[in-house]
């Protein structure tokens, strides 16, 4: 046996076969790269439904067990599949998890063992190539085109899964998985209205087909609105978004962006008046003896991650604000400069050593004109600060838009310390702007100066 590489024989790659998925579609391909078993399940049965339901009066009884199995089956997806399974975020009893895997099973949306590995791999790699649903594939994609369309299942992220492969549930739910859908999603809820007020067909158009159409739509929804519609509170640079809207939907998985960076917690919602039925089931099965464990973040924990995103957001506030220029960049002048620019006309005002232009403000200022023109040329560090008038911090936030000028002399030590403070590493946000808090202007002295040299 030849010991040289391959490079005479084609390379292992080459000889497999291509990925549909990985190939351009063509008008002569595109029905290749559907994946028809999916349409049926997702479109072609819910549009049979639909169809169905226009010569099928709906009775009031079967309508209530509709909304009753919608609720079932949903939370066998969100407490059973998503927090149970997915997450692991508590941790349920042997009937409890049947309980799951049979009602999860009628939503009609694959088996848990597919269904939560590639949940894993959304949260690992969200946003990437490698998360199966990801948004930045257009919002339909991440809604229904990723099941719609055929995908490489070698491009999805890996995970890990063995806990769920030593779970007899799961396991068995996915060997006898076509078994749990035919009797789950449509058998049973055709049977309960069937033998329950006789009506059979409706439990199958009503309870049946078009539950799971809705059941689907909605949890689907996690997947697309969840990372599309709604504020980012904990972290803005991935795409889960927290909104009302979403919860109401998807039986509480609205509040994504909390879901993102806290998801092995139970909740979705944290405060009490926010929707998440799927956390009050959760909870009552606790009270029941029937779910334990359940994992909560430490609330120090979770504000911690709110106030950084808070500080970043007014990071990005304070930088589209003139703060005035940085005194270490002013240019400096003699007091008698100051004094002659004055005589010559302009209107400077030395405030705390530092030299402001306030010709065009002369006119505008509130306490009037008389007032400001007694303080040019001068050091009006007393006037501003008390002396006169104990002046507000919108004014010296406003006086600091006016520097020109740092005074040499006298009070040149005490405001190159102040420069220095000004920009220190502390007074700083991550992106190097300033920060200048109220009450610590340069121009501010420490106490209100009750008279003055005016005196
Ligand atoms: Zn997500
Ligand atoms: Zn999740």
């Amino acid at each position: 046996m030849s010991s040289k590489p391959d490079a005479s024989r084609p390379r292992a790659a080459d000889t497999k076969k291509v990925h549909i998925a990985d190939t351009q579609m063509t008008r002569q391909n595109w029905y290749k790269h559907v994946n028809w078993l999916n349409v049926t399940f997702i479109i072609g049965i819910p549009l049979a439904g639909c169809a169905q339901a226009f010569w099928v009066p709906l009775q009031l009884k079967t309508a209530i067990w509709a909304v009753i199995y919608y609720f079932f089956t949903g939370l066998g997806i969100t407490a059973g599949y998503h927090r149970l399974w997915a997450h692991c975020s508590y941790s349920a009893t042997l009937p409890l998890r049947i309980w799951l895997a049979l009602v999860g099973g009628g939503a009609v949306e694959g088996s848990i063992r597919w269904w939560a590995r590639d949940h894993r791999a959304h949260h690992r790699y969200t946003d990437t190539d490698k998360d199966p649903y990801s948004v930045r594939k257009g919002l339909l994609y991440s809604h229904l085109g990723w099941m719609v369309m055929k995908q490489n299942p070698k491009r999805i992220g890996r995970t890990d899964i063995t806990d769920l492969n030593e779970d007899p549930v799961v396991v068995w739910q996915h060997r006898n998985y076509i078994k749990v859908v035919l009797t789950m999603g449509l058998a049973v809820p055709m049977l309960v209205s069937g033998l329950g007020w006789g009506d059979w067909y409706g439990g199958f158009v009503y309870a049946g087909i078009l539950r799971i159409f809705f059941v689907q739509q909605a949890t689907f929804c996690v997947n697309s609105l969840a990372h599309w519609l709604g504020d980012q509170p904990f972290d803005d640079r991935n795409s889960p978004r927290d909104h009302i809207i979403t919860a109401l939907v998807t039986l509480g998985e609205g509040y994504h962006n909390f879901h993102h960076e806290f998801p092995s917690d139970y909740r979705n919602a944290i405060e009490w008046h926010q929707y998440d039925p799927t956390k009050w089931t959760i909870w009552t099965c606790k009270q029941l003896g029937l779910a334990y464990d359940l994992k909560q973040f430490r609330s120090n924990e979770i504000e911690k991650g709110r106030v950084q995103q808070l500080q970043k957001k007014i990071d990005q506030k304070r930088a589209k604000l003139d703060w005035g220029t940085p005194l270490d960049q002013l240019p400096v002048m003699e007091w008698d400069d100051y004094v002659e620019q004055t005589k010559n006309g302009r209107g400077l005002i030395s405030i705390a050593g530092v030299v402001h232009d306030v010709t065009d403000f002369i006119k505008d200022h509130p306490g009037g004109k008389a007032m400001i023109k007694s303080g040019l040329g001068k050091d009006a560090t007393a006037m501003f600060n008390g002396g006169v008038y104990y002046h507000s911090n919108g004014a010296h936030n406003l006086l600091s838009t006016m520097r020109v000028g740092v005074i040499r002399g006298g009070g040149e030590v005490e405001i190159w310390k102040r420069a220095q403070k000004e920009n220190s590493e502390y007074v700083r946000d991550e992106t190097g702007q300033r920060i200048i808090r109220a009450g610590q202007q340069v121009t501010k002295m420490p106490e209100p100066i009750p008279t003055a040299d005016a005196a």
